[in-house]
């Protein structure tokens, strides 16, 4: 299924979070404490269910969502009322939670996807409690009881530290029983200084590793993705729920098609499509802002339109290529060789496109 299909309403919970991850993006330690405004929440809800019948919802936070379990449980149960029952929860979480956290989680929550940037070693450096101390046992405790209790994934971050080391972390998944384990690589930050960090590691590199990983993963029957490769088992000439536009709702009241652009302020203007009203108690959408959003497919993008793997690869993350380029209809030139790299080995690996189980 191309990740397109894969369509859920996102709710960023909140800006707070427990860990202070040396690489965190999005500068939460910085932010004062936000948290989703839940009128909103049933607003976008309600407009989202009706429109669609598509009873998915995720959620996701600019800091951790579990740190806002009240606003959670509140989304949940309205999103149960609205559908019957029949809502599908989805939640990326850095899984340090309090034991009510985790039971709850557990008992409410169709799927996990908890961040784990292994090997051990690596997540020690890296995931680190206001205190400086390692976050490590606390999350793969959590993912060893959460696994009973539900369907859980490994969230994995790539750096330059871990990124000839992917299949390690495949191995710690096999020992754990995590069938699922998707990746991403963290990138230098795109800024006129051209500074380079102790993490940011090369796209090209980073597939190298992905490759090798992923055939042991596929021996070992788990599944192993990351952003450039989840459009291959499909046809599909967009790359992401972002050009539905699928809403993401801000917690300073804005509708956001991607993850990225996660606040009314962000510099990737062009992805915010709708504003939330206290006082009408409505949400504004702007035509011109879909329109864009929505015509963001290969056949609008010149560097895609001729590409030979254009209907597997979709262009590309919307959110990285606004932020690289400034534009979203133009692609990362970098990644292309390494999305084209990776298309032409496991293809050759499996003789046709492979199926690729998500749980949605
Ligand atoms: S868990 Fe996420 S939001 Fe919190 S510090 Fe780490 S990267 Fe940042
Ligand atoms: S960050 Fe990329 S993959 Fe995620 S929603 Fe945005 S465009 Fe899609
Ligand atoms: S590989 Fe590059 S040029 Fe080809 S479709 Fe993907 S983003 Fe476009």
């Amino acid at each position: 299924m191309a990740h397109y299909n894969k369509k859920l309403i996102t709710f960023f919970m909140t800006t707070k979070c427990n860990l202070r991850c040396t690489y965190c993006i999005t500068s939460a330690t910085d932010r004062h404490d936000q948290f989703l405004d839940l009128d909103f929440a049933r607003a976008a809800l309600e407009e989202y269910f009706e429109r669609t019948g598509n009873y998915k919802v995720r959620f996701y936070a600019v800091g951790e969502p579990t740190q806002n379990l009240e606003g959670i449980k509140a989304v949940h149960q309205m999103a149960q009322e609205m559908s019957g029952g029949l809502t599908y929860f989805e939640m990326i979480s850095n899984g340090v939670y309090s034991p009510e956290t985790l039971e709850w989680v557990g008992n409410n929550v169709d799927r996990v996807w908890i961040s784990y940037d292994g090997p051990r070693d690596n997540n020690d450096r890296y995931r680190l409690t206001p205190s400086g101390g390692t976050s490590t046992e606390k999350v793969l405790d959590t993912i060893a009881k959460l696994k009973d209790m539900t369907s859980v994934g490994i969230g994995l971050t790539v750096s330059k530290t871990n990124c000839h080391r992917q299949t390690e972390v495949i191995d710690e998944a096999r020992e754990m029983g995590i069938k699922s384990v998707f990746s991403k690589a963290v990138l230098d930050p795109v800024d006129k200084t051209g500074e380079k960090t102790e993490w940011g590691v090369n796209i090209m590199e980073y597939a190298e590793g992905y490759l090798e990983a992923w055939r042991h993963a596929r021996q070992h029957g788990i599944s192993y993705l990351n952003d450039l490769v989840f459009n291959f088992d499909g046809r599909c000439p967009i790359y992401c729920r972002a050009c539905g536009p699928t809403p993401h709702i801000t917690m300073d009241g804005y509708v956001s098609s991607c993850d990225r652009a996660y606040s009314g302020d962000t510099p990737l203007q062009d992805l915010i499509y709708g504003k939330w009203d206290p006082e009408q108690r409505k949400i504004e959408y702007w035509p011109d802002r879909i329109r864009t959003i929505q015509g963001r497919s290969v056949y609008n993008m010149p560097e895609c339109r001729e590409c030979e793997v254009r209907y597997q690869c979709g262009g590309q993350c919307l959110g990285t290529t606004y932020q690289f380029t400034g534009d979203m209809y133009k692609v990362v030139d970098a990644f292309c060789p390494a999305i084209k790299y990776l298309h032409k080995h496991m293809n050759l690996d499996k003789g046709e496109y492979w199926p690729v189980e998500y749980e949605t």
